[in-house]
């Protein structure tokens, strides 16, 4: 049986998405959906969007200042990965909404980005921040499961069709979304410099990768997985989509010392400050990242980066507490409304941000730390209605219980 298509944006009829079928032409209900909202819109007196801009007036252009202050809510330091972040996003949804209009032949090119920073430092988190206040569709892959086509694995395409699925089979969407890839630095191809024995495909999956980022037409199967005779490709342009991809770059710091004529040696060495470490690391060039094994043509396609620090005790606390949705205040809401308060101690905080730092997984490792000490308070939770609950460095060690005393009004 034919399978219905969508004459407007090429999306084949999903229960997600269903296609309708009229005498001339077929739509989907996201189509109809935008379709009645710039009619609206025109009746209102707003000027009608030509058909390439129509998505502009979903997608507001925010300052850099206005999603930097967006990110600062949500995202604890990093003050030069916001800053980059911003600007680059600003851009590059200014070259896609605002670019096309105009008759000046420059072309602007593409400002993806690349974050170097160690694990559950925030990398994931600011690219999810953007995507969620931009709405725009965000796809998460890591490199280290992505190989070239033929080969056991992931496709590059997939995380295309990952895209499409985060846009709801919005095609349109998709292609102004945003892909995050982490672990970049884990396909480097192996270089005469660095003693490891890496896989080659390394290189490869390089390659596939930047034949997206540099956007181009991908055909992907709609329900991913290995293209097969059974399923429609559906066709997506990667030129306006925005690529954030991530690493530690482990060692990197010796290459960026050496090329710095300094003291070669130990920067992985402990004695070696963290200061000194995290400094070096700020100074980054295009050439210490060949060094260290990523191709050229994709570090030529990443033109803007930024360096995130590791996450210490005190910031791991501002973590804690301080962002919207805060792990404290997330818990703090579920106690009230079993009518119970919740406090957490000075000491505590600290006790968790330490433990943290122990696991090395950065702030990652907060939330099944903080889960596992509240498990048996929220166990008993119901019965403490009207109490107000403390939990202090003892209860995070296990060796104390919680502190309840009576709700003060
Ligand atoms: P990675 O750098 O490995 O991508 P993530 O962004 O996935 O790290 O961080 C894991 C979790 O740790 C986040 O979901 C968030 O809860 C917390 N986190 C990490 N860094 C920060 C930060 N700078 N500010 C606030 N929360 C953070």
């Amino acid at each position: 049986m034919k399978r219905l298509k969508c004459d407007f944006c090429g999306v084949y009829d999903s229960n997600e998405n269903p296609v309708i079928e009229g005498e001339n032409a077929a739509i989907c209900q996201s189509c109809a959906k935008e379709a009645y909202d710039i009619i609206t819109k025109h009746k209102q007196g707003k000027p009608l969007k030509d058909d390439k801009n129509e998505q502009s007036s979903e997608v507001e252009i925010l300052t850099p200042k206005e999603l930097k202050a967006i990110l600062d809510d949500y995202v604890i330091g990093q003050e030069q990965a916001k800053k980059v972040l911003s600007v680059a996003v600003y851009n590059h949804y200014k070259r896609i909404f605002k670019g096309e209009k105009d008759s000046d032949t420059t072309e602007l090119s593409k400002s993806n980005v690349l974050l170097i920073g160690p694990t559950g430092s925030g990398k994931t988190l600011l690219a999810q921040t953007i995507a969620k206040y931009l709405d725009v569709p965000l796809a998460i892959a890591d490199a280290t499961s992505l190989t070239e086509a033929g080969y056991v694995g992931d496709d590059v395409e997939n995380v295309v069709t990952r895209l499409i699925q985060a846009a709801n089979g919005d095609i349109q969407k998709a292609q102004k979304g945003i892909i995050f890839i982490d672990e970049i630095d884990k396909i480097a191809r192996m270089s005469e410099n660095r003693s490891i024995t890496r896989d080659v495909s390394g290189e490869g999956v390089q390659q596939a990768l930047l034949k997206i980022i540099e956007g181009s037409v991908v055909n992907v199967p709609p329900k991913g997985g290995r293209k097969h005779p059974g399923q429609d490709a559906i066709e997506l342009d990667t030129t306006d989509v925005l690529f954030i991809c991530g690493g530690a770059f482990d060692g990197i710091q010796d290459i960026i010392a050496q090329r710095k004529g300094g003291n070669i040696l130990g920067f992985n060495q402990e004695k070696r400050s963290k200061e000194e470490k995290e400094n070096i690391i700020s100074e980054i060039e295009s050439d210490d990242l060949v060094k260290y094994g990523l191709i050229p043509e994709l570090i030529g396609r990443l033109h803007m980066i930024a360096t995130l620090k590791e996450i210490d005790e005190e910031a791991m606390i501002h973590i804690l507490t301080e962002p919207k949705n805060s792990l404290v205040k997330q818990y703090t809401k579920l106690f009230n409304m079993d009518d119970v308060s919740l406090k957490f101690d000075k000491a505590s905080l600290k006790e968790i941000a330490s433990a943290a730092i122990e696991r090395k997984t950065g702030a990652r490792g907060l939330r099944s730390i903080l889960e596992d000490v509240m498990l048996d308070v929220m166990f008993e939770l119901p019965e403490y209605k009207g109490k107000t609950i403390t939990i202090t460095k003892d209860v995070v060690n296990k060796t104390k219980k919680p502190k309840i005393a009576k709700k003060s009004a």
